[in-house]
């Protein structure tokens, strides 16, 4: 059995922030299914959101009322006032530890719009923040080389609890394709969001709600899995994201007749109201046949902003056009549409990262969340951009701090190795010897697709119902699959397997949850009741995984500072 004295799951920027700070003191063992470099975090590109008022004005007080306003006022308070407050210092922290930000011209750290943000906060590194940022935490964390231990690719299959309290992880070798125990005194999740369950998305290969349905496995809930955020720049048909710094630096949005439509429906901030407006917005202008050619498409147009602000500011936008179109952006418009971008809801912890067990909020005894698979909940409703690598650092490094105080000074808890072992062995091999007909290649398609029409941007009761239906067919036909190889060494198809099994789960947990919340708000719009509903709906969703089904329980809003206000841009 293999020990530390804290596991985390994860090398994103949650989990490496998390890892710096927890091997100040303790022994880490960090385990990611892809390579560090590769986890979601590194493909971030518009920035991260600070009030540092370095372009214009700003305060934390302004933020963190756009948060709250662009959430739809579905967010914590007390974590948003907490989060804002500590944005500031995580910045200069970032760039002292060598992350390279873009610069105005006396030298102070850049600052451009985004989407729902008052005022100019985000902090980027040209159109590849994430890349820098990571990279700087990688390089931070080599420095404690000797506590950490980083598990490249290696899956988490189960957390192991006891009683109240969670003692370590059942995990396995993707090159070898041995099961391991990993015991520890705390357990931190960082696993990142699950936008592979939409046709369309932005979302890597890796970002499979491993983390989620591990925990709800072990009886903890999931909180807001209805709310799931669709970006309004995704490389038409591919999901591929155009970051809103395309926006954020001037870009137009275009419809087929050549009209900047954001003047219907935001008038005041355009291309720049959140993105769950704009999101709305485009698949209107299409679905009223407005679309380019008459298809599914926008134009993104950025030819006015000029060739050096767009090689200065955008460089990475303009080379994924021409990689993946041929279309060069500073001559013509790219076509884009929706594509599912972020997970507002996930595993429920409190401000200090602990996860919790019910609405009451009673903590897990060492088991700890941050990052997208987390719901603190900072962004309620609806994420803005730019808050996502903000919430990454804050509660990475926050998880940290909770971890530590927790498990200094602990013993290890019970663990019975054989048991755990034989758990996930048996998944193996019922997975292994499964010789049905059913092609999972098809089944992940299927539910790609049903998730894309029928629980995207716009739902309603009975297209919900319809997808609610097709995925429990997909998920009988999923136990009658077949798997074509049955060696052990790097045998992807078998892990891959199991993520589209956690991807139906979660799936079914978002549509369910969606289909309770009969209100529209934030990401979640049911064209059936078109309106917010604050009288019955102004709670967090639990969702419970009982023997008679799933169960969901509201949680209660905590509101400090701004009583909820219509929403309007
Ligand atoms: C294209 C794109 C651009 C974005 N741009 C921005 C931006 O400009 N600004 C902003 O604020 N936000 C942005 N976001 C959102 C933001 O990048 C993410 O929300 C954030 O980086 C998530 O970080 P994380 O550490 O929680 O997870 P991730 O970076 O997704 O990392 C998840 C980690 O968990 C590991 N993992 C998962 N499951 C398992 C398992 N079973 N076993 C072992 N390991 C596992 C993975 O290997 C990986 O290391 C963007 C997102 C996308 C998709």
């Amino acid at each position: 059995m293999i020990q530390h004295d804290v596991v985390i799951i994860g090398a994103g920027l949650a989990g490496m922030r998390c890892a710096l700070e927890v091997s100040k003191d303790l022994n880490v063992g960090m385990l990611t299914k892809v390579y560090p470099s590769r986890s979601h975090s590194g493909a971030a590109q518009g920035g991260i959101a600070a009030s540092l008022g370095n372009s214009e004005p700003d305060t934390w007080e302004e933020h963190m009322y756009d948060t709250i306003k662009g959430g739809d006022f579905l967010n914590d308070q007390d974590a948003v006032e907490e989060y804002v407050k500590a944005a500031p210092r995580i910045i200069y922290e970032l760039e002292h530890m060598g992350c390279v930000f873009s610069r105005t011209p006396d030298g102070k750290i850049a600052q451009r719009s985004f989407g729902g943000h008052s005022k100019p906060r985000a902090c980027f590194s040209a159109d590849r923040t994430g890349h820098a940022i990571l990279h700087a935490l990688h390089e931070q964390l080599m420095k404690n080389a000797e506590s950490v231990k980083i598990y490249n690719e290696w899956y988490m299959h189960a957390l192991i609890v006891d009683g109240d309290r969670c003692n370590g992880v059942v995990v396995s070798n993707i090159q070898t394709g041995e099961v391991e125990v990993i015991q520890a005194k705390a357990v931190v999740f960082a696993t990142g969001g699950y936008g592979r369950i939409f046709k369309i998305t932005s979302n890597a290969f890796a970002s499979t709600a491993d983390g989620v349905m591990a925990a709800l496995d072990v009886g903890i809930p999931m909180e807001d899995p209805e709310f799931v955020q669709f970006h309004p720049s995704g490389l038409y048909r591919q999901g591929i994201l155009f970051s809103e710094a395309a926006r954020g630096e001037g870009a137009y949005l275009l419809n087929g007749k050549g009209e900047r439509f954001m003047e219907t429906y935001a008038p005041s901030r355009m291309e720049l109201a959140p993105r769950d407006i704009v999101a709305r917005a485009e698949q209107s202008e299409m679905d009223a046949g407005r679309g380019v050619d008459g298809k599914d498409m926008i134009h993104l147009d950025l030819r006015h902003l000029g060739k050096d602000r767009i090689m200065e500011r955008l460089p990475q936008i303009r080379q994924l056009g021409i990689d993946f179109l041929g279309i060069d952006c500073i001559t013509d418009c790219l076509p884009i549409q929706p594509t599912a971008h972020y997970s507002m809801g996930g595993i429920p912890t409190d401000k200090f990262s602990h996860v919790i067990l019910d609405e009451k909020g009673t903590r897990m005894n060492g088991f700890f969340a941050a990052g997208e698979c987390a719901c603190v909940s900072v962004h309620g409703g609806n994420r803005l951009g730019t808050n996502s690598l903000l919430d990454a650092v804050v509660f990475g490094e926050r998880a940290g701090k909770s971890v530590l105080e927790y498990a200094v000074g602990i013993d290890y808890g019970n663990v019975n190795e054989g048991q755990e072992k034989a758990r996930v062995l048996e998944k193996f091999e019922d997975v292994f010897q499964r010789d049905g007909s059913e092609s999972y290649n098809d089944i992940r398609d299927e539910m790609k697709e049903i998730m894309m029409s029928h629980c995207g941007v716009f739902r309603d009761e009975e297209r919900l119902k319809v997808c609610l239906e097709t995925l429990k067919g997909l998920q009988e036909r999923f136990k009658k699959g077949k798997v074509t190889d049955k060696g052990k060494v790097f045998n992807t198809e078998i892990y891959e397997i199991l993520e589209l099994g956690n991807m139906l789960s979660v799936a079914q947990l978002i549509a369910t949850a969606a289909l309770r919340r009969k209100e529209s708000r934030g990401g979640h719009f049911r064209t059936d009741f078109p309106k917010r509903d604050d009288e019955n709906f102004l709670h967090h969703s639990m969702v419970f995984a009982t023997p008679d089904g799933l169960e969901i329980k509201p949680k209660p809003v905590i509101i400090t500072k701004y009583q909820p206000a219509e929403r309007t841009y």
